[in-house]
């Protein structure tokens, strides 16, 4: 029996701007896989991903008829571009085995009984009759609160009813608000590589992943794009304790060294000396006009200035602002296409072999209650699916067994 207190799977609906990115299709090495798991990525180098990874979603959801299809960057998608593929093929393999699907009941308790069973109180309005089910198993699947400051998710208090302690949660995978009026009109610009760092005053110990490279899209609002995404994510409760507040340095040319940038503006200095500085530029920066125009704005060079009459002294501190440009990190903004949440229950309390509690026999639990998030790109599902199909498959076979040994006897 599942029980669900909303409408059935309406995360995976809204998921992926509606597409539902499924998993990723680009980590079929399970160490690589781990490293996308800013919780979770010491315990993902085990067996988690070896019993259900990318490559068992894909076949499982092709086999029961969902196409897929993997993009450039690894993100997988239903051939549709619809989420509701996925919802329909869900939803029908439940009938076809015979899941009973209680909606929009919530489960308030859950106690045990001295057998070992679970007892679990299921409301609807306040006005219905309150119900209760007798399980032998228990799987709690129940996601995160998204008004997490405020209210814990219902499966945190059920499952610290049954003797688990939470991980705190904080919110993880989003934009960075940044205060600078001449950067907010250049939103739209995108840069397909930069490196950032992100320096947190009350952290002073190193942080690889702290420093990430790859896209980076300005915002209304801020910073935003894979390379900030990651960030949030890596930075998730270091950012939380700092109230948000930090500074990043972005390095808008990354495969060009220092030197190497210098001397190639100082070429174009010479090569363009009658060109007015902010109609050329040199072009193997990459960059687009309006980005350069703010470049020289924050080194306080006019536009209008001929290359002749830079200065080399601009010229050696416009290469070092591509290199290290530093913008005020002061606060939070929202990411729409995806949003997780870091905490919950602590990996050290279940074994991942079988998703069973070290606490409550027969109890289990997968996905986002768990204290596992994962950056962009499908990693978040494939917690959820590989968790899911690993309790499940667990509680199948326990209850096999226990109902071979009743007829045993
Ligand atoms: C906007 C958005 C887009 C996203 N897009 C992607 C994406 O494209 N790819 C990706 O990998 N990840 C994505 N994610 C993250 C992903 O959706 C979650 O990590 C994933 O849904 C977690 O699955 P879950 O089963 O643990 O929890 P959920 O999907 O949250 O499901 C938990 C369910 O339990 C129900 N429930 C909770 N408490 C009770 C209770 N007491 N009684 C009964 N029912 C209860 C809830 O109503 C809910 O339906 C996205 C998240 C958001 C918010």
């Amino acid at each position: 029996m599942v029980i669900e207190k909303g409408k059935p799977l309406s995360k995976v609906k809204i998921s992926g701007g509606g597409r539902c990115n499924v998993t990723n299709g680009h980590c079929a090495d399970k160490m690589i896989l781990a490293e996308h798991y800013p919780r979770g990525n010491k315990e993902f180098r085990g067996s988690f991903f070896s019993m259900h990874g990318p490559w068992d979603t894909i076949s499982w959801f092709s086999d029961h008829g969902v196409e897929l299809k993997t993009e450039d960057d690894g993100r997988v998608f239903p051939v549709s571009d619809s989420s509701s593929s996925v919802i329909d093929c869900l939803l029908f393999e439940l009938k076809i085995i015979g899941v009973l699907l209680q909606t929009g009941k919530s489960v308030t308790n859950v106690s045990t009984t001295v057998g070992g069973k679970y007892i679990i109180k299921i409301e609807k309005r306040t006005s219905d009759p309150i119900e209760y089910v007798e399980a032998d198993y228990l799987l709690i699947a129940s996601g995160s609160s998204r008004q997490w400051i405020f209210l814990w998710s219902q499966g945190y208090t059920l499952a610290t009813q049954l003797g688990h302690s939470i991980v705190d949660p904080v919110p993880s995978l989003f934009t960075f608000k940044i205060e600078d009026a001449q950067l907010a009109e250049l939103a739209g610009v995108t840069f397909p590589k930069v490196k950032a760092k992100l320096k947190l005053e009350n952290v002073q110990r190193q942080i690889p992943q702290l420093t990430q490279v790859g896209p980076m899209l300005i915002t209304h609002w801020g910073l935003s794009g894979p390379v900030i995404l990651r960030l949030s994510a890596w930075g998730a409760r270091d950012l939380f304790s700092s109230a948000y507040e930090g500074i990043l340095f972005v390095d808008f040319i990354p495969d060009l060294h220092l030197e190497n940038a210098k001397s190639i503006l100082f070429q174009h200095k010479d090569q363009f000396a009658k060109q007015k500085a902010l109609n050329s530029f040199p072009p193997d920066f990459g960059l687009v006009k309006r980005f350069w125009k703010y470049i020289l704005e924050r080194e306080h060079i006019s536009g209008d200035i001929l290359w002749a009459s830079v200065s080399n002294n601009s010229i050696i501190s416009v290469v070092s602002l591509l290199k290290q440009c530093s913008f005020g990190v002061k606060g939070k903004g929202q990411f729409k296409d995806e949003f997780v949440t870091a905490g919950g229950i602590p990996l050290s309390e279940i074994s991942l072999n079988t998703m069973e509690s070290r606490k409550q026999p027969n109890l289990f639990f997968a996905g986002e209650v768990l204290n596992v998030d994962g950056v962009t790109g499908g990693f978040n599902f494939q917690n959820a699916w590989s968790g899911g199909y690993i309790a499940g498959t667990t509680i199948g076979k326990l209850a096999l067994d226990s109902s071979s040994e009743m007829e045993a006897v």
